[in-house]
């Protein structure tokens, strides 16, 4: 279906395929539409044709399995907090959904507008997905695609020329993982900086920043210095932050909240919360 606007057209195909094809016609896609909506704000202009994900079927909806968890790319901020609240391992995904924006936003933004968002450096689920080594699955013209979170964002301007983002799967071989923010003044502000950290059942630890540089990325350097320490349960707050303070390899952006010295300052400080949160989790204090 195509309902004409008066100054844009806006298609509600009831397919993938439908859709993946109005995207290669040059359709910009429509998800939750929250951060579209302010692109005038930005002043960024949008396509005439407007694609929405809205009559897809399956998009919306999130499979819980014994070894994963799929996650529809229509699925909403809220509907993902709610279906993973109390899922051992998954924590920081589900802090993330229900942390990230207010309410209303998370109402209607999606999984899928969270991860495609190009120039937007403090989302949420990101480093939350990172750290729970999510695989994204992508409908370009040659196919389906299955591609590790960390590789889709090395390279997304480029995947998302001709891509539709599906669906999102997270593996369920996590104990224990949490999620730390740090908003500057108040609640709805985007985070100075974002740390998720997972420990899986082999006791390898994953640490995961977002909002310190353009695009979240893993903390490989801290991950190092903490493998041999990774038989200890739980991590040691102090340890970790100092190792933190020393492996901080972050380049800082500046930004409208806070300063790039700022945001890389903060680290160690998120990193010894989180290795108290971890423990926490862990049922160990
Ligand atoms: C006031 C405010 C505060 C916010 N605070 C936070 C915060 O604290 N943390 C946080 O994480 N986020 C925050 N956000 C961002 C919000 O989460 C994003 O706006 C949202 O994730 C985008 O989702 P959407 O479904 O609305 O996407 P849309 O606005 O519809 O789309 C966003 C982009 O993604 C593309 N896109 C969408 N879906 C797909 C798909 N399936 N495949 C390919 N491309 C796609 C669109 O074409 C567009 O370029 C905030 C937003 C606002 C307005």
């Amino acid at each position: 279906m195509t309902v004409d606007l008066e100054e844009r057209s806006l298609m509600l195909p009831e397919t993938v395929e439908g859709a993946l094809a109005a995207r290669l016609d040059g359709a910009t896609i429509l998800a939750g539409g929250t951060w579209l909506m302010r692109a005038p704000l930005r002043r960024e202009s949008i396509t005439r044709a407007l694609v929405s994900l809205q009559a897809i079927p399956g998009l919306g909806d999130i499979a819980i399995g014994t070894d994963r968890v799929r996650i529809g790319a229509s699925v909403t901020h809220e509907a993902l907090a709610r279906s993973l609240a109390g899922i051992a391992g998954l924590e920081a995904v589900a802090t993330a959904a229900s942390g990230a924006a207010n309410p209303a936003i998370r109402r209607v933004a999606t999984v899928g507008g969270n991860l495609c968002t190009r120039d937007f450096a403090a989302a949420d689920l990101l480093p939350a997905f990172l750290a729970t080594e999510a695989i994204v699955e992508l409908r370009t013209r040659a196919g389906a695609e299955q591609l590790p979170i960390a590789v889709f964002l090395d390279d997304r301007a480029r995947y998302l020329t001709d891509t539709l983002l599906v669906s999102v799967i997270l593996p369920r071989n996590l104990v224990a993982s949490t999620h730390m923010r740090l908003p500057l003044r108040k609640a709805g502000d985007y985070p100075v900086a974002i740390l998720s950290v997972a420990r899986d059942r082999d006791r390898r630890l994953r640490f995961a920043v977002g909002s310190v540089e353009p695009v979240a990325r893993r903390w490989h350097a801290l991950e190092e210095a903490l493998a041999p320490d990774r038989g200890d349960m739980p991590l040691d707050p102090e340890r970790t932050a100092a190792l933190a303070a020393s492996c901080n390899d972050f380049k800082g952006r500046d930004g409208p909240e806070a300063d790039g010295w700022y945001r890389r300052q903060v680290l160690p400080a998120l990193a010894r919360r989180a290795a108290v949160a971890l423990a926490r989790q862990e049922g160990i204090r």
